[in-house]
């Protein structure tokens, strides 16, 4: 699937011609042409990368990186056109993965496009929301799992309830406790929609694997335990 990039400038006709070499690089672009819709649209995560201009009107590019960088990891490349140290420093600081200074060639921004977005999906680089057991890892930013480094393909109700399990590692979880906590209070369907769910996700998680992570608990619940 192609990368989704957020190009926020508002500089309308640079933003179409880097729209346009984006777009002939194949990736999705998208942009926005001031800092409090393109905060809005990179806070979305939708986007594997934020290109970012400083001087923008509504909220600088520095105040979206710093409101941005409360709720998100996404990598940003700032775009600016103040070659000062003190915009370079500030930037780091508050959390921005790269800088390129305006008139830049679009080759360069390129380059620069394709180690940001290496550095994300290399798994030591990128400060993920992981949660584990064992062999088990859930990211919770990329709503991905993997057992042994494999991928698992979770459906969401999957995915929520085993996020909920791994959340309260080593806690016993009784059936109406996960009725509440993945359905919702308001849920009327089958009663027996836990276990349901525990057997999809063994036959997802373990069988394939030879690895027991979820546990029974007679008459009270599931557990997932570290190992
Ligand atoms: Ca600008």
């Amino acid at each position: 699937m192609a990368e989704q990039i957020l190009l926020i400038e508002d500089e309308e006709k640079l933003a179409r011609m880097v729209e346009l070499e984006l777009r002939y690089e194949g990736y999705e672009v998208e942009k926005s042409f001031d800092g409090r819709d393109g905060l809005e649209k990179a806070l979305s995560g939708r986007y594997d990368l934020i290109l970012l201009d400083i001087m923008l009107p509504l909220l600088s590019g520095m105040e979206v990186l710093r409101r941005l960088r409360r709720e998100s990891q996404v990598p940003v490349i700032m775009l600016t056109a103040r070659d000062t140290v003190v915009d370079k420093v500030s930037g780091l600081d508050s959390g921005a993965d790269d800088y390129i200074t305006k008139p830049f060639a679009i080759e360069e921004l390129l380059a620069r496009i394709r180690v940001a977005l290496r550095k994300q999906s290399a798994p030591a680089a990128r400060p993920a929301n992981t949660l584990s057991a064992g062999h088990l890892v859930m990211d919770t930013d990329r709503h991905a799992v993997t057992v042994k480094g494999a991928p698992v393909e979770l459906t969401r109700r999957e995915f929520d309830l085993l996020r909920y399990l791994l959340e309260n590692k080593e806690k016993v979880i009784s059936r109406e406790s996960l009725l509440d906590n993945v359905w919702g209070f308001d849920y009327v369907g089958e009663t027996n929609a836990v276990d349901v769910y525990i057997r999809f996700l063994r036959a997802k998680l373990e069988e394939p694997f030879g690895e027991k992570h979820i546990h029974t608990v007679r008459g009270v619940g599931y557990v997932i335990r570290e190992d």
